[in-house]
């Protein structure tokens, strides 16, 4: 089975002043992981290029890209929300996450690799149509979703989400998308403080009670998930893989072990042999710890790729 790994030095590059907690250390944490571990020994490795503005701009409004583009700041920090800020290199390292989404689905759709992980930031899923927020300035799985279903011929895709926030770009650029069904978990009552409500018929959002350990997970895939992506029978299946509901991550207060990471993964995979040809895109979004980070990243990718 062909697996790629996909990054670029540019995620390294953005960051948004000390102490920031969606820090470059987060992918370098991870691609050392991996490294040590040897589980890139078994994987294609790629640089992600430049999403084009036409390729974000199936995911976002044309006028935010350049509004964006004009804030870049030749030195020091431009603050775009009260927790999200770019420096020289964030709207270069932002083209290159999207990009990484890009060159996923097309090595999935035509070179015939199965599963993909892109280790890049900034993560995309609370990026609106129109607006960057919460870490998130381009949604990188929606571009890769749209130019899958757009570019690429697909009629149906689906997006698995479990970062500890909810998904609220996300939601907002698929709402009503009828080739698109997003099914997620997140901490309700935690930012961005939406999602307990889903916005359209295409979205399984199943908010998860602060504390609550890996049982409530199995419980919403099993119940939720499941049912709803089988039903919905998609061509291929998206990640935003996010760590923060780690009960080492003091972002969220659900309480997930390095296992559960492990877990979910295999159930995604599992689904995805049986419906897609095993087809799934699995993107970095959050996940603060860098230990807890780093091991569960690890277990998420060696299940991806049927390497545990
Ligand atoms: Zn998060």
């Amino acid at each position: 089975m062909k697996a790629a790994y996909i990054s670029h030095p540019s995620s390294q590059r953005h960051e948004m002043g000390e102490g920031h907690p969606e820090c470059p250390d987060r992918v370098a944490a991870i691609a050392d992981r991996l490294l040590m571990r040897g589980v890139l020994d078994v994987m294609d490795q790629f640089e992600a290029p430049r999403a084009t503005l036409e390729q974000i701009g199936r995911a976002h409004d044309m006028r935010y890209l350049l509004e964006l583009q004009a804030m870049a700041p030749g030195a020091g920090y431009v603050a775009v929300d009260p927790d999200t800020a770019m420096n020289p290199h964030t709207f270069d390292a932002a083209l290159h996450a999207a990009g990484a989404l890009v060159m996923a689905a097309e090595l999935v759709l035509q070179r015939d690799y199965k599963r993909v992980f892109c280790n890049v930031r900034p993560p995309g899923h609370h990026a609106v149509r129109g607006a960057a927020s919460g870490f998130c300035f381009f949604n990188n799985a929606a571009v890769g979703i749209r130019h899958a279903l757009d570019e690429l011929g697909l009629e149906r895709v689906a997006l698995v989400d479990f970062d500890v926030h909810h998904g609220n770009g996300s939601e907002d650029i698929f709402a009503g998308d009828e080739r698109v069904l997003m099914v997620s978990t997140f901490q309700t009552r935690l930012y961005p403080f939406n999602g307990d409500e889903p916005m359209g018929p295409n979205l399984c959002n199943v908010p998860l009670k602060p504390y609550s350990d890996g049982d409530a997970l199995r419980a919403a895939v099993s119940e939720r998930w499941i049912p709803a992506l089988q039903s919905f029978s998609p061509q291929m299946v998206f990640v935003s893989a996010g760590f923060d509901a780690h009960r080492e991550d003091d972002m969220s207060q659900l309480m997930w072990r390095d296992e559960d990471y492990a877990w979910v993964t295999r159930e995604i995979v599992a689904f995805t042999d049986d419906w897609c040809q095993g087809r799934v895109v699995s993107a970095l979004e959050g996940g603060y710890h860098l230990g807890a980070l780093a091991r569960s990243a690890e277990l998420h990718v060696r299940a991806l790729i049927g390497l545990d």
